[in-house]
């Protein structure tokens, strides 16, 4: 999600949220010591370590995947939380149709209020020089030769990450504050290669930035063992030397790696089908960690019987302070602390209903920017129109119809703040100016969507938004490629409700 997602929900969801499924959190205990396999020592074509993070119906996906870009990372996180240091190593494969003489790298850091510094970069162990640009938010490593279709590189480096302590940049969603170390987008990253070439640009302030392809992940991370480890992916390994943890995380196929770590952070669980889904929290806030738990819960099964089963064994939800109300990662969100507070206000309205409506969108995520990626910078409207649309089947699916009516109110409202102004819910974040961003995308979108639903009708839109996760799973979903499956289902010409709602034609 993220941006400010303020609902006007009427207050029967907050008491409605602790029913349906009878709430029996388990605590869970410290890990055993187990050791993994050395980065340096495993094999880039290796997909077993991934295994055990998929549930049964999603392993044959680790052999229908050849080309996905493999990451090692190996950090070790300061004593003091201030910085990250580490290596980094990517098997990259050409998956386009051309040569290419040149990879690119996100540097989110340097545009979040932090930074990072690369050095000894080389692609298959040759030095290389590499060039920066997009205010620093972006790497060109130079190949040495052309790489041809097919072909493979492994391009290495150093890292060091210094972690802001000033909440500001990037909502908050990146650094040590408050105890707690969130790292957001904090190693070297490959942007999508498609029609429009490198995806790569100075990230808008008012969208969500990641574009990545599904990739596979193991990062190794040496950190004080005092605190909690909250990532993307299961554990599979864990060691401990002097006052550290060496935790092994393999996460994959995903659209990133995220990782967040507190002390006194407890954690609660529930099983859902394969996967265990955990709610992290500081103790004191125990009733907003059952309710996230419960809504996590209710949100999964209610996607996992429209779309298709969650990929993961693992959910997590862990609250952390930020200045939006969610974020979204791999296997992982991240809910603002604020929200977790049951006698609180976000907004003016009580905090367990924003809490709910916050990590139902960001469940939604794991279907449409996880499973099914998209190009938040270009077209949000295909990731957070789509995510706040579902938001609305979660409450019809857990309550009934009138909670989704009432939930989508908050489309209405948010779109009131331009005052229904006709913009186009289709332009790129950076054309939105001001409150245009979240009016637009969060709130005109889903009522787009809406109309959709009424002109397809519910069947018909329902099996097209099942076939649209299907089709494009683990690929990268588009606004063209979501209009033309639509029609495909309604046997109809959509184009007036396209023309009128996400672009005028050109
Ligand atoms: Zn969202």
């Amino acid at each position: 999600m993220k941006k400010l997602l303020f609902v006007t929900l009427l207050l029967f969801a907050i008491l409605a949220c602790t029913t349906s499924l009878p709430c029996q959190p388990t605590r869970i205990t410290s890990q055993p010591t187990h050791v993994a396999p050395q980065l340096a020592d495993m094999a880039w074509d290796d997909r077993a370590l991934f295994r055990a993070g998929l549930v049964g119906t999603e392993q044959a996906t680790l052999d229908s995947m050849p080309g996905a870009s493999v990451y090692h990372l190996d950090f070790e996180v300061a004593g003091d939380f201030s910085t990250l240091e580490g290596h980094e190593e990517v098997l990259y494969t050409n998956r386009e149709e051309q040569p290419l003489d040149e990879v690119y790298f996100r540097l989110f850091p340097n545009t979040a209020g932090g930074g990072v510094t690369i050095s000894a970069l080389t692609v298959d162990d040759r030095e290389v020089e590499p060039v920066y640009g997009f205010a620093d938010s972006a790497m060109r490593v130079p190949l040495p030769k052309a790489l041809q279709p097919g072909a493979q590189v492994v391009i290495g480096m150093d890292f060091e990450v210094e972690v802001p302590r000033e909440m500001g940049g990037d909502y908050g969603l990146f650094g040590y504050f408050d105890g707690v170390l969130v790292l957001d987008e904090f190693y070297p990253v490959i942007p999508v290669y498609d029609d429009e070439g490198w995806n790569v640009e100075v990230p808008p302030p008012n969208a969500d930035v990641p574009y990545y392809d599904a990739s596979f992940y193991v990062v190794r991370v040496t950190a004080p063992a005092k605190v909690a480890l909250v990532a993307s992916g299961v554990e599979v390994g864990r060691e401990y030397e002097e006052g550290a943890q060496v935790v092994t995380f393999a996460a994959g196929p995903a659209r990133g790696f995220y990782l967040a770590a507190a002390e006194s952070l407890v954690a609660t669980s529930q099983v859902v089908g394969e996967t265990t889904v955990k709610s992290y929290a500081f103790a004191e806030w125990g009733e907003g960690s059952d309710q996230a738990l419960q809504v996590a819960v209710d949100a999964l099964e209610s996607f996992n019987a429209r779309f298709g089963t969650y990929p993961y064994t693992e959910f997590e939800v862990v609250n952390t302070p930020m200045l939006a109300l969610g974020m979204e990662y791999p296997g992982v969100v991240a809910i603002s602390l604020a929200l977790y507070d049951p006698d609180g206000k976000v907004g003016g309205l009580p905090a367990p209903v924003i809490l709910e409506s916050a990590v139902a969108h960001e469940v939604g995520h794991q279907w449409f920017y996880n499973v099914v990626g998209n190009d938040q910078v270009d077209e949000p409207w295909v990731d957070e129109a789509v995510v706040q649309y579902i938001t609305g089947l979660y409450y019809r699916d857990t309550y009934g119809e009138a909670a989704e009516r009432s939930y989508r109110d908050s489309w209405e409202d948010r779109w009131a703040r331009v005052g229904q102004a006709d913009i186009p819910i289709g332009l790129p974040a950076v054309e939105y100016e001001g409150a245009e961003y979240g009016a637009i995308v969060y709130g005109r979108g889903p009522i787009f969507i809406a109309l959709l639903e009424e002109e397809m009708g519910r069947e018909t839109f329902d099996a097209f938004l099942r076939d649209y996760y299907e089709s494009y799973k683990w690929d990268i979903g588009t606004g063209e490629a979501f209009k033309q499956l639509a029609e495909v289902h309604c046997a109809c010409d959509l184009s007036p409700l396209f023309d009128a709602w996400v672009a005028p034609p050109r």
